[in-house]
């Protein structure tokens, strides 16, 4: 078992522009499932092949179970590592593959044969013991790749991407399998993944990654409901938070939040926002927390044409034109500008059993408690 722990962690691969890994800071609690999630390039995966000992770190101290391990070889550090893809061993059988690992280590052979077994038996093998890889499905592969790993009982697995080569299906199913067993055997894992889903799913606690830093590291519920900043906001969650430019301004003696023609009162979540009257701030609504008025003229409706709608069966994806919401400000940083921009759309998640469709009118209404809200240059959550 293992606790990790990255002390001011810098990364500079040669020739490369930006650190890949800036400062970064972070303590894995020993048997706990760690996501780190994030967009292509954000740093992840050099993270990962750091633990593993696959990776030099240019500055800064890695430690595993209070050690230092910056320079311990990757064989002395009893870490196994599971990839995309699968690595398996085509011309041995699933036993083999499984056992491979111990085999080269030496370990006798009742040893093995029996490990070997309970493996199988964990991940629902043992009818396949006997197939070479080509003749699994890709589900299956994955789980001899996650033997293989398990078989060892290391101090630590490492997942990188595990699941992305398979259907969606597949991967709700081994989503499940994994944290399922994760929990049972308690190794500490560290699991890469750019898909929200996953992270939020399988992980204990997730790190959001951008731009080879820590944005926020929380748990799945407190990433959702309090993301520290716009990134954050925009990463977790499907289909991703709307963002709208709003005045604060007084109404009826309390803040509330003016965008364009609509004007939203904020209730008693407007108190954290009395010292901004008259400043602009970033609403976040989520896609799910609009709903539908069905009372005309309803107070704080946000009136819109359904230029898209999106039928998910139990749902509908409403695209909005809101008449007069601004999106956008010219003073942004840059990254939350580009936020604002992917998302000129008001979405919303509604039941199905509205049968809306396309160019109709609608009228949405937002609970206030539930509105997020952001500085409008720094994109920090207020
Ligand atoms: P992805 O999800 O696309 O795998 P990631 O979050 O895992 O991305 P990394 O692979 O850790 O990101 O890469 C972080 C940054 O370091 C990227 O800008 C990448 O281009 C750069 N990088 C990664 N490996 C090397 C390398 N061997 N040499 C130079 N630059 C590298």
């Amino acid at each position: 078992m293992a606790q990790i722990s990255f002390n001011n962690v810098t990364k500079t691969y040669p020739g490369g522009k930006a650190p890949a890994l800036v400062d970064f800071n972070l303590d894995i609690n020993d048997g706990e499932f760690l996501v780190l999630v994030g967009p292509s390039g954000c740093g992840k995966t050099t993270a990962l092949r750091m633990i593993a000992g696959l990776e030099d770190i240019s500055s800064g101290t890695l430690k595993i179970n209070d050690a230092v391990a910056n320079d311990l070889a990757p064989r002395d550090r009893d870490i196994a590592m599971v990839f995309q893809s699968y690595a398996l061993y085509p011309h041995l059988t699933v036993a083999e593959n499984i056992a491979f690992g111990l085999k080269v280590r030496g370990i006798q052979p009742e040893k093995i044969a029996r490990k070997v077994s309970d493996t199988a038996q964990l991940l629902e093998l043992t009818e396949f013991m006997d197939r070479k890889p080509a003749r699994l499905s890709g589900g299956q592969r994955q789980r001899v790749a996650m033997g293989r790993a398990l078989v060892r009982s290391p101090n630590a697995f490492l997942m990188d991407e595990p699941l992305s080569n398979l259907d969606a299906r597949l991967r709700g199913q081994m989503r499940a399998e994994i944290a399922r067993l994760q929990r049972m055997t308690a190794v500490t894992t560290v699991y890469v993944t750019h898909d929200q889903v996953e992270a939020m799913t399988m992980g204990q606690r997730v790190a959001v990654m951008n731009r080879g830093t820590i944005q926020q590291l929380d748990t799945p519920r407190r990433l959702y409901d309090n993301p520290a900043n716009m990134f954050v906001a925009s990463f977790i969650g499907s289909p991703p938070i709307n963002f709208i430019q709003a005045d604060v301004i007084a109404f009826e003696n309390a803040p509330a939040a003016s965008c364009g023609e609509f004007i939203l009162p904020l209730g008693a979540s407007g108190d954290r926002l009395s010292s901004k009257i008259g400043e602009k701030v970033i609403l976040g609504i989520r896609p799910e927390h609009l709903k539908i008025a069905t009372e005309a003229g309803t107070r704080g409706a946000i009136s819109a044409r359904a230029s898209f709608v999106e039928d998910l069966g139990a749902t509908l994806l409403l695209h909005l034109d809101g008449h007069g919401i601004e999106i956008g400000h010219a003073n942004m940083v840059e990254d939350e500008r580009d936020l604002m921009k992917t998302a000129p759309k008001l979405k919303a998640l509604v039941d199905s059993s509205y049968r809306i469709s396309r160019d109709q009118m609608v009228s949405c209404t937002i609970d206030p408690g539930l509105v997020l809200f952001f500085d409008a240059q720094t994109g920090v959550s207020l």
